[in-house]
C-alpha cells in the first residue's frame, strides 16, 4: 500500500502518519519526492485495507501497489535512485564504470591493473576475494588477504572498491574492507544472504541470477530494501540459454524493462554475459545506449596468467580504447561519468 500525502504536508503530519502505521504493527518506508511525500506500508494488504488510513490528517490518498515488488517499484518511488559510493554517483544519469580483474591475485598485479583502469576512466575497482567457482578444485580466492590488498589498492588510486560476498558469515569481514558489496548471480536467491546484507548500510550490487526473470531480480532487490538498505544497484549479466557460442545470453532488453518498473539503477556486465573478449566492447556500448547506468568489465594485464576468467578479460589498452568510445556516447546521451578523487580529465 502507498500513502500519498498532500503537497506541503507538515513534518508533524508526516510524523503522525508514521506513528499510526507503526502503532498498527507495520513498518513505514518514506519516499521524499520534490513535491510530495509517499509512505510505503508493506504487510498484509487485507488488514491494511480495513484501516481508515485515508482519514488521517494530511493524507491525500491510499493506493495499493499492484506489483509483487513494492519498495523497488516506480509506484513507490518515482524518481531514479542515485546511489553514491564514496562520492561516485550511480543512477539518475550518472554512470558507474566498474573495472578490474575477476579475482584478486596479489598486490603488485592488482596495483598495476588499477592504475591502468583508473587512468582510462574507471571509477570503481572490482576484484573477487571469495570466488564462486564451478569446481571446488579451482582457485577459490585469497579471502581476507585479498580484501586487504583490494582496500589498499583502492585507497592508493582513490577508487571505491566492490567485492563479492557469498556467505552471511563473511559480511562483517567484507564490509570492513569494501565500499560496495556484490551479490553474485549464483546467490541472487539466497534469501538469508539478501536479508543480512539488507541490514548493512553498504551499497549493494545485485547481479541477475543465471536463470532468473526480471521479476525474480526485482523480488530479490526487494529483500534487501525491505531490511532498510536502500542502496541497491541491479546488474544484468546474461542468462542461460541454448546458445553455446557465448557464455550466457545478454538480455539487453532487461535494462529498459527494469528501469520502466523500478527506480533502482541498473548496470550491465558484458564480461560474464558473453565470456568473450571480442564481444565486450560492442555490448558495453550497446548497454550504455540502452540506458544502463554503467558497465562492469573484467580487465587483466596478463589474461593468460589470470587465475579465473582470463578468456573474457580485456587488456588495459583495450579497456582504455573502449572508454574513449563510451565517453562521447555518454555525453551524447546526456550522461555523466564521475571521476575518482585526484584524477583530472
Ligand atoms: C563476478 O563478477 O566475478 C562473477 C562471478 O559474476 P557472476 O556472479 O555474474 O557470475
Ligand atoms: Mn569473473
Amino acid at each position: 500500500m502507498i500513502i500519498v500525502l498532500k503537497p506541503h504536508s507538515t513534518p508533524e503530519q508526516i510524523q503522525h502518519v508514521l506513528e499510526r502505521i507503526e502503532a498498527l504493527g507495520f513498518m513505514p518506508h518514506v519516499s521524499q519526492g520534490v513535491a510530495r511525500t509517499i509512505i510505503g506500508v508493506i504487510g498484509d494488504e487485507d488488514q491494511l485495507r480495513a484501516e481508515p488510513l485515508q482519514a488521517i490528517d494530511g493524507v491525500e490518498t491510499v493506493l495499493p501497489i499492484l506489483k509483487p515488488f513494492k519498495l523497488a517499484s516506480r509506484e513507490f518511488h518515482q524518481a531514479d535512485t542515485v546511489v553514491e559510493v564514496k562520492g561516485i554517483r550511480i543512477g539518475g544519469g550518472h554512470l558507474a564504470m566498474i573495472a578490474g580483474p575477476c579475482a584478486i591475485e596479489g598486490e603488485a598485479i592488482l596495483m598495476e591493473i588499477a592504475e591502468q583502469v583508473q587512468k582510462a576512466g574507471a571509477n570503481i575497482l572490482r576484484g573477487g576475494a571469495f570466488k564462486p567457482r564451478t569446481s571446488p578444485y579451482s582457485f577459490q580466492g585469497m579471502g581476507e588477504d585479498g580484501l586487504k590488498i583490494l582496500k589498499a589498492t583502492g585507497e592508493r588510486f582513490g577508487m571505491p572498491v566492490v567485492t563479492e560476498v557469498m556467505d552471511p558469515r563473511q559480511i562483517d569481514l567484507v564490509v570492513r574492507y569494501t565500499d560496495m558489496i556484490q551479490i553474485g548471480a549464483r546467490n541472487m536467491q539466497n534469501f538469508d544472504l539478501l536479508k543480512e546484507i539488507g541490514r548493512t548500510r553498504t551499497p549493494v550490487l545485485l547481479k541477475r541470477g543465471l536463470s532468473a526473470t526480471v521479476k525474480d531480480l526485482l523480488m530479490s532487490a526487494e529483500y534487501v530494501l525491505s531490511q532498510g538498505n536502500r542502496q541497491v544497484i541491479l546488474c544484468e549479466r546474461g542468462v542461460k540459454s541454448f546458445e553455446d557460442s557465448t557464455r550466457n545470453m545478454l538480455d539487453l532488453a532487461s535494462v529498459p524493462n527494469v528501469k520502466a518498473q523500478s527506480h533502482l539503477p541498473m548496470i550491465v556486465d558484458p564480461s560474464h554475459a558473453t565470456g568473450r573478449r571480442d564481444l565486450i566492447p560492442a555490448m558495453a556500448l550497446a548497454s550504455v545506449a540502452a540506458g544502463a547506468d554503467g558497465v562492469h568489465i573484467e580487465v587483466h594485464s596478463c589474461p593468460e596468467q589470470a587465475r579465473s576468467d582470463g578468456p573474457q578479460a580485456l587488456l588495459p589498452d583495450q579497456y582504455a580504447r573502449l572508454m574513449d568510445q563510451i565517453r562521447p556516447l555518454a555525453e551524447l546521451l546526456g550522461r555523466k561519468i564521475d571521476v575518482c578523487e585526484g584524477v583530472s580529465v
